[in-house]
């Protein structure tokens, strides 16, 4: 029997809720630490703080608990004096088809796609086993403090269109596209440039600005995409220009050999996708390990995004990224827990990968020279505000600015003796974010806000 085809049933709208303020201690960043250059100059922190929601789910007021109250003194306060308030993370880097795939053993990229991803991704022919999936995947990125995610979807329309449907219940923010491949994958997941445009163009025209969902054209990576098929990518980004585009760049060096023999006449990995016009401000390419400089500075030239993948990038061997080399350039560099090369779906603890993994390039790989220390302001820049600058959405989500969306999430020390107590012998708050970055994570998210809304809380999940 065919299954039913998923159409959205209606438009996402935001629904009016009760205001309230939450207070506790508030953190946010409010500009690029790596261009300022001056870390504690982009903190904002108020230490007796509240923010005020309106009643579409936007931040009405931030600031000290006494003056947010003044002003508010109508409506109800929860209190989470204590806890500490962040704004939703970002993750730029995400596949929805590998869900249930994560801490697959023993192999590098391309084996690893042949041996455990193409046939996990198969599966997602089945809307049975897409939908179950889908429901673990939101639940468990909003779980970990995610409200915002770039995500490939699925091989497949309809497991891609489930994934939106899902995110759109949730109201959590999705960009994601079909992923499309057209060879040298498993046949299961091939799909002629022809029906790939057709394909896309109905998920757009049903998904792309359906509330807070955007559509991302995403082909997997140059060698499973042939020339037509970057063709298609073209021609579909051209017909939609506010339209994101998301792949793969640079990640392992036996796919790049494997790039430059597919793609002779390319002077790069890069100018495949360059040549079919796929580069620019709403671009995000995954990876960028082995980028070479000409690369780098075509990377920065259009304005793309890079993704930075750390965790994933430890796991399968793949290399130490030259993250300061980015940075020196003006790229926009963001966070991305690429489950399931990567081992978690939390960006609390991809920000400690990030970390370790310009520790390892600066001291054991010797190469200060592309290494950036990444202090705890940094590593909240990189999970928050990078993100929604590397998507663009800055002017919504990102911080705690008044006008933003009231996406953010309650850590609560109390959920871990261990990091209580080390909170509390940390001075600063630069420091404290550092200990959170580095050993915190899913344990300590205690409530988690989407457009003011309540998405998570600990032991009562709704
Ligand atoms: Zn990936």
């Amino acid at each position: 029997m065919k299954e039913p085809r998923v159409t959205p049933s209606t438009r996402a709208c935001s629904s009016p809720v009760q205001p309230f303020l939450v207070r506790g201690t508030i953190v946010h960043i409010i500009s690029n630490p790596f261009v300022e250059q001056n870390d504690e100059g982009v903190l904002e922190t108020f230490e007796d703080g509240a923010l005020a929601i309106d009643a579409f789910g936007y931040i009405s007021a931030i600031g000290p608990y006494q003056e947010v109250a003044k002003t508010n003194s109508a409506i109800p306060v929860i209190d989470r004096s204590g806890c500490i308030i962040l704004p939703g993370l970002v993750d730029c880097h995400i596949h929805f088809p590998q869900a249930l795939m994560i801490g697959a053993y023993g192999e590098q990229l391309l084996d690893w796609l042949q041996r455990y991803t193409f046939p996990e991704e198969a599966k997602f022919k089945s809307q049975e086993y897409a939908r179950a999936a889908a429901a673990i995947f939101f639940k468990e990125e909003i779980a970990q403090g995610t409200t915002t995610a770039l995500i490939f979807g699925a091989h497949f329309e309809q497991a891609t269109a489930i994934a939106f449907e899902e995110a759109r219940k949730r109201r959590f923010r999705a960009l994601m596209g079909m992923t499309v491949s057209d060879h040298n994958i498993l046949s299961d997941l091939v799909m002629a440039p022809e029906q790939a445009y057709v394909a896309s163009k109905q998920l757009i025209s049903n998904w792309h600005h359906n509330g807070k969902l955007r559509y991302a054209i995403t082909p997997r990576f140059a060698p499973t995409c042939s020339p037509a098929m970057l063709a298609v990518c073209q021609q579909l980004m051209q017909e939609h220009p506010d339209i994101y585009f998301q792949t793969h760049l640079n990640e392992n060096r036996e796919e790049i050999k494997w790039v430059h023999e597919l793609f002779p006449r390319a002077s790069s990995y890069l100018d495949v996708y360059d040549r079919y016009g796929l580069l620019g401000p709403r671009s995000v390419f995954a990876h960028s390990v082995h980028s070479s400089d000409e690369e780098i500075d075509r990377l920065a030239e259009t304005f793309s995004r890079v993704a930075h993948c750390p965790s994933s990038n430890s796991f399968m061997g793949s290399g130490l990224m030259p993250l300061k080399k980015h940075l020196m350039k003006g790229i926009i560099v963001a966070l991305g827990t690429d489950i399931a090369g990567g081992t978690g779906y939390s960006l609390l603890q991809e920000m400690n990968q990030a970390y370790k993994v310009q520790m390892l390039q600066m001291f054991s790989a010797q190469q200060p020279h592309l290494a950036v220390k990444l202090s705890g302001i940094r590593l909240l820049y990189l999970g928050t505000l990078a993100g929604a600058q590397a998507l663009s959405l800055d002017e919504e989500i990102g911080n705690l600015h008044k006008g933003k969306r009231a996406d953010f999430i309650v850590i609560d020390p109390h959920q871990d003796t261990l990091i209580e107590v080390r909170l509390k012998n940390t001075e600063s708050m630069n420091d404290k974010l550092f200990v959170l970055a580095t050993v915190g994570g899913k344990q300590l998210i205690r409530e988690v806000f989407i457009d003011g809304q309540i998405a998570h809380a600990k032991d009562i999940d709704p």
